[in-house]
């Protein structure tokens, strides 16, 4: 097993039938392979492919579909373009949300996928973007080096609190949530925190079970959206 996603490289050899690929050329490689047959595949859905495997990039050389590989532009540099499989995820994150001029984006977690959310949502126009997390020195870098909203709060806080600390930065609820890190006690702030109608888009998980009140959600109309891996994006 070869380890190592999130990979650019070269081109050095296609086969007869590849026309949109050509030798030299620079390219971001897909690492997720997914089986192309099974009925999730054809629909498109090849992120929740059964058969899934990674193949790793940690190599000098390594076969790879052709449809997985894209070309990257010239103004993306090599180190850039390894970063867009984590882009795909953000982005899909926010498109699943539908994420509008009116939206209060409350991201939960300092994850790349998380900043990556906050820059897509961001690009589109939210509102209001602020990314909420335990990690002191990941939102410090965020708030540091991308000027973006930021709470921090501790693990062992009360719901209380943390609510507080949203409204106060929003000045208002939220209407869209995105959780890229998902725990029993993050999916109750989410839900917590949103206006009635709003949505709330699950992207990471941080614990392996998060059991959250389903009553809360049916009472707030909440729209709960999975945004798992990334496809086609
Ligand atoms: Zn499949």
């Amino acid at each position: 097993m070869t380890l190592g996603h999130d990979a650019t490289g070269y081109v050095d050899r296609v086969g007869s039938s590849v026309h949109h690929l050509h030798v030299g050329d620079r390219v971001v490689m897909e690492s997720a392979l997914s089986c192309g047959i099974c009925d999730y595949c054809k629909r498109g859905l090849y992120n929740i492919c059964a058969d899934l495997i990674y193949n790793g990039f940690l190599a000098s050389y390594q076969t790879h579909p052709a449809d997985l590989c894209h070309r990257l532009p010239d103004s993306i540099g090599m180190d850039e373009g390894t970063l867009a499989q984590t882009l795909a995820m953000g982005c899909q994150a926010c498109f699943k949300a539908d994420i509008s001029p009116t939206s209060n984006v409350l991201i939960i977690g300092t994850t790349p996928t998380a900043v990556s959310a906050a820059m897509c949502a961001m690009a589109i126009g939210a509102k209001k973007v602020t990314i909420a997390g335990t990690m002191d020195s990941a939102l410090e870098m965020i708030d540091r080096e991308l000027g973006y909203h930021t709470i921090h709060y501790d693990a062992n806080a009360l719901f209380g609190e943390v609510l507080e600390a949203v409204y106060c930065k929003f000045q208002e609820w939220p209407n869209c949530a995105i959780n890229c890190a998902i725990t029993p006690m993050t999916m109750n702030l989410a839900v917590m925190a949103l206006q009635p109608c709003s949505v709330c888009v699950l992207a990471e998980c941080e614990s392996e079970c998060a059991s959250f009140n389903a009553l809360d959600i049916l009472m707030k109309n909440i729209r709960l959206v999975p945004s798992f891996r990334s496809a086609n994006m």
